[in-house]
């Protein structure tokens, strides 16, 4: 079990750390099957130089720290990126390394204040940074982004975007814009990428999703008409599908996959 906390009363011995090399996170290669990606005292050349307390996993202190650029694994370990980890740590340590990337991303990228250019200080008992110049305190980012499920009878719309793995399509998507609902973000979605009109949008369930920032809102909705017309800036391909004859889907820790196998299973 993973639970978050800004702070921690007390530090055990063998904490687990969640160290990362730019995005990726420094796994056990000896021990696949290990719940955490280190635990115990660090190698000296990975030694935090700053600790970003992500809460207690299994019972025990959890940190992540970022390891230089040029740091190298210790023997019997590697450096992995974080989304093919989902098949091989447990689900509590998959929410800790989320967390962490989530972290040591702020603490990467936002290291300078944007009103005054002076460098940012981690605050105690606190996610934000504070400015040491104009004492502004800035929060670590997240995205929230909707996505949909759009359905007419037992037809699924799919997009796929260029980076996907080849054959591979998703749920239409996006990011709220400012002032925008997150409903009326599905809505506007819908139209702008694929040209439909929608109609009895239902809330779903949400996921954070650290690649980087995201928060995914899933909601699912009857298609109410509109000619499929694809935008070519953001979208490769956009179609319909049947619900038996299904392209290739994301990977299962994904909202959108969730989405699919609970319509597919006749669950919306
Ligand atoms: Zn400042």
């Amino acid at each position: 079990m993973f639970e978050a906390k800004i702070a921690l009363d007390a530090v055990g011995d063998e904490p687990s750390w969640f160290v990362f090399r730019g995005d990726e996170l420094l796994v056990r290669e000896d021990n696949p099957s290990s719940a955490t990606p280190w635990r115990g005292a660090l190698p000296r050349e990975l030694a935090a130089r700053e600790a970003l307390t992500l809460g207690l996993l299994d019972g025990r202190p959890a940190f992540a720290c970022v390891a230089p650029d040029d740091a190298v694994a210790p023997t019997g370990a590697v450096f992995s990126p974080l989304r093919p980890l989902h098949a091989r740590l447990s689900a509590s340590a998959f929410d800790a390394a989320s967390l962490a990337s989530q972290l040591v991303y702020f603490a990467r990228h936002y290291r300078y204040c944007a009103r005054c250019a002076q460098p940012l200080a981690p605050i105690e008992n606190s996610r934000a940074r504070v400015c040491t110049g104009c004492k502004h305190e800035w929060y670590p980012r997240v995205s929230p982004c909707a996505i949909v499920l759009v359905y007419d009878g037992d037809r699924v719309l799919m997009t796929r975007q260029p980076r996907y793995p080849a054959g591979m399509y998703g749920l239409v998507a996006g990011f709220v814009e400012p002032n925008e609902s997150v409903e009326a973000c599905a809505t506007r979605e819908a139209f702008e990428e694929c040209g439909a009109r929608l109609q009895n949008v239902r809330y779903f369930g949400s996921q954070p999703w650290s690649f980087p920032h995201q928060l995914m809102v899933g909601f699912v909705a009857e298609f109410a008409g509109g000619e499929l017309v694809i935008d070519r800036g953001e979208l490769e391909d956009a179609r319909w599908f049947h619900r038996d004859a299904l392209p290739l889907l994301p990977p299962p820790v994904s909202i959108a996959r969730k989405m699919i196998d609970a319509w597919v299973r006749r669950e919306l």
